[in-house]
């Protein structure tokens, strides 16, 4: 099995998912004792998302390849950048390596690609929504990308920062979600939504999205053994 490098605790909410799912993965997938064989490194998410909210994306930049290269100099034949907002730095962090990076973007447009979705919503941070890096990348392959209104986004990100990342669940916040989804496939006839934060499916399954659904923490992790199996 390949030794795989995480930087994770962002947040450690769904770090602890990754964490759960890989090591389910290869039990399941090769029996016995087997555990995933990984490197976690596990940063502090207020440091984190302080630089994120003050534009810092350099800086970020740089700490995240330190983080990377930590992994590397200890013998992880990949990076797993365990959040989807950071990959708006991974080709800076990229460029710092020699290992590869498991990008996530590219996984997710394969598998909107294979669903033949065309139409779809992105939810995530609003670094995430109201930026190019996510959304230019699966335009490209000729999908359709929504992103919700000014005020719906700031609903989504202020639920990502204020409940989720601190481990808040709430039934109010999954109907605000699911309000959201809904107006898009009314007014918007997406067919399918990115769950694009990693946090999101632990709020919302998603077999709970009335339309096709990317959990991108599941789909990153099968993805994570697919290769460390490969
Ligand atoms: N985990 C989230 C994501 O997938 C948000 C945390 C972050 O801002 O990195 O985007």
């Amino acid at each position: 099995m390949k030794y795989l490098g995480i930087i994770g605790g962002m947040s450690w909410q769904s770090t602890a998912v990754y964490y759960r799912l890989l090591n389910e993965g290869i039990q399941q997938r090769l029996g016995g004792q087997h555990s995933a064989s990984l490197l976690l490194a596990s940063v502090d998410f207020e440091y984190i998302a302080e630089l994120q909210h003050q534009d810092r994306w350099d800086e970020l930049a740089d700490y995240l390849t330190q983080q990377a290269q930590t992994l590397e100099r200890s013998g992880c034949d990949a990076v797993l950048i365990a959040t989807n907002t950071m990959h708006k730095v991974a080709p800076e962090i990229q460029a710092g390596l020699s290992i590869p990076i498991l990008d996530l973007i590219e996984w997710v447009g394969e598998k909107l690609s294979d669903n033949q979705s065309q139409s779809v919503l992105l939810l995530g941070t609003r670094f995430t929504m109201a930026s190019d890096f996510y959304r230019q990348r699966l335009e490209k392959q000729g999908l359709r990308i929504v992103v919700p209104s000014g005020d719906e986004q700031e609903i989504v990100h202020s639920v990502i920062f204020e409940e989720l990342v601190q481990g808040q669940f709430t039934e109010r916040s999954k109907q605000a979600y699911l309000q959201i989804i809904n107006r898009c496939i009314e007014q918007e006839a997406i067919d399918s939504v990115i769950l694009g934060c990693t946090e999101i499916p632990l709020l919302i399954p998603p077999q709970e999205v009335p339309v096709f659904a990317v959990d991108t923490t599941a789909l990153h992790a099968e993805k994570a053994l697919d290769w460390m199996l490969s």
